[in-house]
């Protein structure tokens, strides 16, 4: 199956048998990758970083334009992150779920405090697809229904039931998932399902596909409509202005469950800090991992509304987790969240975005002919490749196996040639670079990409 993520443009190793690490012998020999063939994949292997900067074993710096899988928000190393860890471990490890202890109390307080509206309660998790998979649950519960309305535009996690949710291809092979998932189409004014001419005809048009949708599913079997804010490893969708709102007012009129995915955008990504305060919008459920503590110990969740959380006031909801709240982690999100306020890196995020990143990929877009379209939000932005800007045929096919992304392969090995670690999915090049990056090293990681842009015009015929 093809990759979508950075590991499908990885260079081969130079080193031979007789130089090799032992991290990287024992990695070959021993480790299965995610998404990835044993034989095939040659990581690099890494040995430290710090900020905007990550190095590996032989030497090599990259400046990190992915924060990994968009979780380092905070950069690596952030000092008071990795000393808020080790004070944690002096002091408590790990203790059951049914306990309760300082560390997670206060995280979960300090995410209600950022939530919008009456999210208040908080339901721990190890990660993105297990808050995926409760809140799906929670919807089902609360409203006694069934189905589940998602985006095949969308990536909610690897679980049975997250990846059923998922449109991307990467739920292919899993198939046939859970039952109860119908899926839609989202809006996407470059490649709009609905032959819009603007934002705004997507938008409405969007939402009338969606109401016949729920029309002919039978509003009263729909528990949730599960969707990312600004969808993340589909192509960095960011929803025309109205389309959240209209979702919102479909979920009211028919006591659906709105479902916000915010694993990718939520705490600060796209500026705010969670995607959908852009828009005012405050959904039922929003599912969070990755920046809620910049993933330096594994975390995620679901903030629950008032009226949802009333459901399980006196009926045990039935879930749970082993490590469900583990103070490491939520040591690590109480100073995460210190760190976005003290270092205000939610307003950073907004400002790199319109003085910084979207002018120069706007720029981009004017000087080469293989940038189809531009866009994003805050630190989380794409560049679309194409072959041809007219007939918008994509530089690569949708979903490609590997030879046939040769293109992308070689546009991601320019970049890397110059020190910069791409995030590669299918067409496109995903900037989502730290909070913190220092505005020179943003600007040179630009420079950088507009170099590598020369090598994807090569592919270009119009
Ligand atoms: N939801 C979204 C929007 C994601 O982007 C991801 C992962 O990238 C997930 C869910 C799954 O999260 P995890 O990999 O932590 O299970």
């Amino acid at each position: 199956m093809a990759q979508t993520s950075v590991e499908s443009v990885r260079e081969p190793a130079t080193t031979t048998q007789d130089d090799v690490s032992a991290a990287r012998r024992d990695d070959r020999r021993h480790v299965l990758h995610s998404w990835s063939s044993y034989a095939n994949l040659q990581p690099v292997v890494v040995t430290g970083g710090q900020g905007a900067w990550f190095h590996d074993e032989e030497g090599r710096r990259w400046l990190d334009f992915s924060s990994q899988l968009v979780n380092v928000n905070v950069g690596h190393q952030h000092p008071k992150l990795v000393a808020a860890i080790q004070a944690q471990a002096a002091k408590l490890c790990t203790i059951a779920p049914y306990h309760a202890n300082e560390a997670t109390s206060e995280a979960a307080c300090l995410i209600a405090e950022v939530a919008p509206g009456d999210l208040n309660r908080v339901f721990f998790t190890n990660g993105g697809a297990e808050a995926v998979e409760n809140a799906i649950r929670m919807a089902r519960l609360h409203t006694g229904r069934h189905k589940v309305l998602t985006a095949y535009r969308s990536y909610h996690g690897a679980t049975a039931g997250a990846l059923t949710a998922s449109g991307d291809p990467r739920r292919w092979a899993s198939e046939p998932g859970i039952s109860g998932i119908v899926r839609f189409w989202g809006p996407y004014p470059y490649r709009s399902a609905f032959h819009s001419a603007d934002a705004a005809q997507e938008c409405e048009r969007a939402l009338a596909h969606l109401r016949d949708t729920i029309m002919a599913e039978g509003a009263q079997n729909i528990a949730a409509i599960l969707l990312e804010s600004v969808v993340g490893a589909n192509g960095i969708l960011v929803p025309p202005d109205g389309y959240l709102q209209g979702v919102r007012r479909l979920c009211d009129a028919h006591g659906i469950v709105m479902i916000a995915d915010e694993v990718m955008v939520g705490f600060g990504r796209c500026g705010e800090w969670f995607a959908v305060d852009h828009w005012g919008i405050v959904p039922d459920l929003i599912t969070f991992a990755k920046g809620v503590n910049s993933g330096y110990v594994p975390l995620g969740g679901v903030i629950i509304s008032d009226a949802v959380a009333a459901s399980f006031a006196t009926r045990a909801y039935p879930g749970g987790l082993t490590y469900a709240g583990h103070p490491l982690a939520c040591a690590a999100a109480v100073a995460c969240i210190g760190i976005y306020r003290e270092e205000n890196l939610i307003d950073r995020a907004r400002r790199l975005g319109t003085d910084v990143i979207g002018p120069a990929l706007e720029a981009m877009k004017a000087r080469h002919p293989s940038v189809g379209d531009v866009r994003g939000l805050g630190a989380f932005w794409a560049i679309e490749l194409v072959r041809n800007r007219a007939t918008r045929e994509p530089l690569v096919p949708f979903n490609a196996s590997a030879g046939a992304d040769a293109a992308m392969t070689e546009f991601a090995t320019a970049c890397k040639r110059r020190g910069l670690w791409p995030f590669v999915a299918g067409n496109r090049l995903h900037i989502a670079p730290p909070l913190v990056i220092d505005e020179q090293d943003l600007r040179d990681g630009l420079t950088i990409i507009d170099e590598a842009l020369a090598v994807a015009d090569r592919h270009c015929s119009g």
